[in-house]
């Protein structure tokens, strides 16, 4: 594909084909993508004749054929003659936005109607699982692994409308409860397991962490990417003081969003200084000298000042610029390291070093999740040595959302007996057919003599907090405890 890009770069250079660019933008004729290409040029007749031209060049030199099936055209709606100007190539047309692997490429905010093919996605294969019998904990791993995976591809290529997020996790709740009574919400289901969910991810909270992971992308520079996106947006001005407006993308207007986040969690690294302005880059303890001192005067604020005016040999040197004197100890706890190829950003939340200042998705999931309060009793739910479907009996019990016979007729739902299942006594509810049913009370009877503690009580929280307050007695005991527990349940 070498050849390919010289002779794209040739024709730019004998002014056959045009660039798509605009006023300072750096001009981009093409990008690959392992085998895929994408050409982006003024679709001047010469133009598209000079493309195809070489196309065909290619294959002669190389064997490297298009796909013309393959292949689509796109013109911007400004653009007359387009089923001509698609002649010329040989290729079809088609409208924007366009899609790579399903997902829709837009300058724009993604609309519920582009990402219809993901909602389909989902929709399709919930069907297949429909008929296949499986448990509640099967149902969960399937959301998990592939339908949360797929929905995380597509986050990572484009910021998904809440409207699509939401149909999903509909999609997902109704496969997870078999279109039925949701005993639990989903939003309850999306905790980490020790906040009292089932471990699935919020796919909100993913689009976030998601919009995040681009904008490091952005702010640690070295793709062209970045670099187009700077050249077009920030130009010669400062990214951490650029004001959003009107003509930025969405893609620009998320990066800006999210610089206060960013703040918190990088910190600079300077090799000299170079690379890092002195006033507005957040460089001493994640604070910029702008946010410390208030605005530079005019004297102060010389363009294009960086901190290689007070770094010399590899030390700091604040006394060399007079106005930063009264800094001095802020200044000296920021980082130099001569060794670095150059000033870098490195990724470092508080309290979660990642070693090489790399992004880290989990650490940046962790920084903006909302979270709930830690309870202790969870850990009675997910022990090893369990069946899936125990421990989510366990965790419906510890939530008290069982289906029992009392709580079905609070829902409306028809029940023709309300007494328990197993004496037909009492009228049937959690409290009564898990602890005060006779049979019940037998098997905690049998559990409270063999562990050799009183393992019952009025709820599933008594009966825990007697066996944690026998923890003493080993983790090989408490272990079984828990097994116990659960089995009996
Ligand atoms: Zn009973």
């Amino acid at each position: 594909m070498e050849y390919f890009t010289c002779l794209m770069d040739l024709a730019v250079h004998r002014g056959r084909l045009v660039p798509l660019f605009r006023r300072m933008d750096p001009p981009v004729t093409h990008l690959i993508y392992a085998d895929d290409l994408l050409v982006f040029i003024q679709p001047s007749t010469e133009g598209l004749q000079t493309l195809a031209g070489i196309m065909e060049d290619l294959k002669s030199f190389s064997g490297l054929q298009m796909n013309r099936d393959k292949s689509r055209v796109y013109f911007s709606s400004r653009c007359s003659q387009k089923e001509e100007r698609a002649d010329v190539l040989g290729i079809a047309r088609s409208d924007l936005p366009v899609r790579y692997l399903g997902v829709p490429l837009t300058v724009n905010y993604a609309r519920d109607q582009d990402c219809h093919g993901l909602v389909e996605y989902v929709q399709r294969r919930v069907e297949g699982w429909q008929a296949a019998g499986l448990s509640f904990g099967g149902r969960i791993e399937l959301i998990r692994s592939v339908i949360s995976v797929v929905a995380h591809f597509w986050l990572q290529s484009i910021l998904l409308p809440v409207a699509t997020i939401r149909r999903v996790d509909r999609l997902c709740a109704d496969f997870l409860w078999r279109g039925g009574m949701h005993a639990v919400s989903w939003e309850q289901l999306c905790r980490p397991r020790k906040e009292g969910g089932v471990g699935l991810r919020p796919l909100l909270e993913i689009r976030e962490a998601s919009a995040l992971k681009l904008s490091w992308r952005f702010i640690s520079g070295g793709s062209l990417w970045a670099d187009w996106m700077h050249s077009r947006y920030v130009k010669q001005g400062n990214f951490w003081t650029c004001t959003p407006d009107n003509n930025h993308s969405v893609t620009f207007k998320t990066v800006l969003r999210h610089r206060g986040v960013f703040k918190s969690a990088i910190r600079r690294v300077m090799k000299d200084g170079s690379g890092t302005d002195l006033w507005r880059d957040p460089w001493i303890d994640r604070r910029s000298l702008l946010d410390i001192r208030g605005s530079p005067t005019h004297q102060e604020d010389r363009r294009g000042l960086t901190c290689s005016r007070i770094i010399r040999d590899g030390e700091w040197r604040p006394e060399s610029y007079r106005y930063t004197e009264e800094l001095g100890g802020f200044i000296m706890s920021a980082i130099i390291d001569p060794a670095l190829p150059a000033d870098r950003w490195i990724w470092e939340p508080t309290g979660a070093s990642t070693g090489t200042g790399e992004f880290q998705f989990r650490s940046c999931y962790n920084l903006i999740r909302r979270t709930f309060p830690l309870c202790s009793d969870y850990e009675f739910v997910w022990c090893k040595g369990l069946a899936r479907k125990t421990q989510l009996c366990v965790y419906k019990l510890l939530l008290g959302r069982l289906l029992t016979r009392d709580r079905l007729s609070s829902f409306g739902v028809p029940v023709p007996d309300p007494k328990c299942v197993l004496c037909c006594l009492e009228p049937e509810s959690i409290k009564h057919i898990f602890f005060e049913c006779n049979l019940a009370w037998q098997i905690w009877s049998e559990q409270s003599r063999v562990l050799g503690v009183c393992a019952s009580g009025k709820c599933i929280g008594d009966i825990i907090s007697v066996i944690r307050d026998s923890r003493g007695r080993g983790q090989d005991w408490f272990r079984t405890a828990r097994v116990r527990l659960a089995a009996s349940v």
